[in-house]
């Protein structure tokens, strides 16, 4: 089969389809996309807001509940007990299919009828415990504000991407470790403070690409070594002395980080950061075969487009989930399933097309909510014979519309733009967002000129800083917006010396974004032998950036 170069629909990017993609699109039975794959995620991105949380009431037993939808949004929120509950059937709100009007429109007024549950968590991980504000999360306890996160978490803060982890706050990605503190990808380490794309590492702060160290401070490209110190080894006593002059005390710590990053610049970066893994190209994709394009994927095979997976295979376009599921495309938070064309939250299922929210059910197609469904259309429940007729005629609609095998359009987007993880991963102004049809969110609520201790009030050191701080409103020093400490985090601060945090939660999330780089790959060449990579170091960025193989000659 012939690849062939495509322009966007939307955007006017041009973008290629090979061989293997076209195979993958004949197998799903869908045309080749008429939409790029920036746009495509931008899409499904509007169906996943992980953070931006607010207050409503359960619309069905009225207790308050912490939720993903906007008190103004207009879908029917429910809280996660009686939502996963018998206490409501999706059936009843059944309509039926009307061919003389767009699919799109029925299934856009079906979603808004049948009530969403306020919080995602995911019912194949297990339940959360004390940790109400979490989304997209499951086997969670005692955790607070993480996201995309489970299983097997405990008291971890202000995270996404965790995975049994313990005492853990501020991190992006991170699995099997514990007291973790400002770590983008660390995996598998215990008491590291500003780890980034650190393994099996033990008690160390402001690591850089380093695995299995002990005892470093200001530290890149390592291996094997205790006791040094911005990469010269020292006698443990003067570690520990150089060490203790800087913990624990805010200005000392920003002054080194500035140390550390005029440090870092004379060492070479890897092109990327998986491990494991063989004819992968994108970011932090581990122990997978054939991933292309794709961001954040655990035990991943055949996949292209995806971010934020474990263990599919043969799948395109994907945020989210993806646990033992084979053969899907387009999918947001779908797992455990087989052939899932557009999927929302799709859970053991199979065969279904332009679902929401269905679980337990086999050819079913523009459904929402349905559990245990076969043969339903819009909620209503058909014979086999004339579902495969209905069916047959809605793909022909979207066929000709040039919609089959894309994602849900703009206008059904769950969430504003400026919600989602659509925003943190290829932000747009809010004028882009709306010129794509998406929605924009002006009224997020953020307080501020609240505070009842402004920064330069708080102690420099941990040590003098009082318990009374828990009562303290604070305000942020780069957007202005107000917070506050919980107690977990002020103990962990003290244990670890860590000086408090002067920026909110959301300054300090994109902070680690900006870390962990773009979700954009381009072409550069190997600095050392000129082989060509894809990377996300754009080739305009300084860093000396060299392929996998001389990396490891130069480092190991
Ligand atoms: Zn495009
Ligand atoms: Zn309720
Ligand atoms: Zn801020
Ligand atoms: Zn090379």
């Amino acid at each position: 089969m012939e690849g062939e170069q495509k322009k966007c629909r939307n955007c006017g990017a041009s973008f290629s389809i090979d061989a293997s993609d076209k195979s993958f699109y004949e197998k799903m039975g869908v045309p080749v996309p008429a939409l790029c794959p920036v746009c495509r995620f931008r899409r499904r991105a509007v169906f996943r807001n992980e953070r931006t949380l607010y207050k409503q009431f359960c619309k069905l037993c009225g207790k308050s509940v912490i939720t993903m939808y906007h008190p103004k949004s207009p879908h029917i929120v429910y809280c996660n007990e009686c939502w996963w509950s018998d206490k409501w059937d999706a059936r009843t709100y059944a309509q039926d299919y009307d061919s003389a009007t767009s699919f799109f429109g029925q299934l856009h007024a079906l979603a808004l009828k049948v009530p969403k549950v306020a919080t995602y968590s995911t019912a194949s991980m297990g339940q959360n415990i004390n940790s109400e504000y979490t989304n997209f999360a499951g086997s969670n306890k005692d955790c607070y504000l993480c996201f995309n996160s489970g299983p097997r978490n405990e008291n971890c803060a202000y995270s996404r991407g965790l995975m049994q982890c313990r005492d853990t706050l501020d991190t992006y990605f991170s699995e099997d470790s514990e007291r973790i503190y400002e770590g983008v990808n660390v995996q598998k380490s215990t008491g590291v403070a500003w780890g980034q794309n650190a393994l099996e590492s033990l008690d160390s702060w402001f690591l850089l690409n380093c695995a299995s160290v002990q005892n470093c401070f200001g530290c890149v490209n390592l291996r094997h070594k205790s006791f040094y110190f911005l990469n010269e080894p020292l006698e443990k006593e003067t570690w520990k002395k150089r060490v203790a002059e800087i913990t624990g005390s805010y200005s000392r710590i920003e002054q080194f980080k500035k140390v550390f990053e005029e440090h870092a610049k004379q060492f070479p970066r890897r092109e990327n950061n998986n491990l494991k893994s063989v004819g992968c190209t994108g970011d932090y994709i581990f122990e997978s075969k054939n991933c292309r394009d794709s961001f954040e994927v655990g035990k991943g095979e055949d996949l292209r487009y995806v971010f934020s997976v474990k263990t599919p295979k043969d799948s395109y376009d994907l945020i989210g989930h993806g646990r033992s599921s084979e053969l899907l495309l387009e999918g947001v938070g779908v797992g455990v399933s087989q052939r899932v064309k557009v999927g929302w939250f799709v859970e053991n299922s199979h065969d279904v097309e332009y679902c929401l929210a269905v679980r337990g059910s086999e050819d079913c197609f523009g459904c929402v909510g349905v559990k245990n469904g076969k043969y339903c259309i819009l909620n209503k429940q058909y014979s086999e014979e004339v579902y495969t007729r209905l069916t047959s005629s809605i793909v022909e609609e979207l066929k000709t519309a040039g919609e089959y095998g894309l994602f849900f359009p703009p206008s059904m987007g769950f969430f504003a733009y400026n919600e989602t993880v659509g925003q943190d991963n290829l932000p747009l102004t809010k004028e882009e967002a709306l010129a794509q049809g998406f929605r924009w969110e002006d009224d997020i609520p953020a307080t501020k000129g609240h505070e009842t201790l402004k920064p330069d009030q708080i102690p420099d050191h941990i040590k003098d800083v009082p318990d009374t701080i828990l009562k303290e409103t604070l305000a942020c020093i780069s957007c202005g917006r107000n917070y506050r400490l919980i107690k977990p985090e002020l103990e962990m601060y003290r244990r670890a010396l860590i000086p408090i945090p002067r920026k909110c939660f959301n300054c300090r999330h994109l902070e680690r974004l900006a870390r962990r780089g773009p979700f954009t790959l381009f072409d550069r060449t190997c600095a050392k032998c000129g082989k060509g990579i894809r990377t996300n170091y754009s080739p305009e960025r300084p860093e000396v950036v060299l392929c996998e193989s001389c990396y490891q000659n130069e480092v190991i």
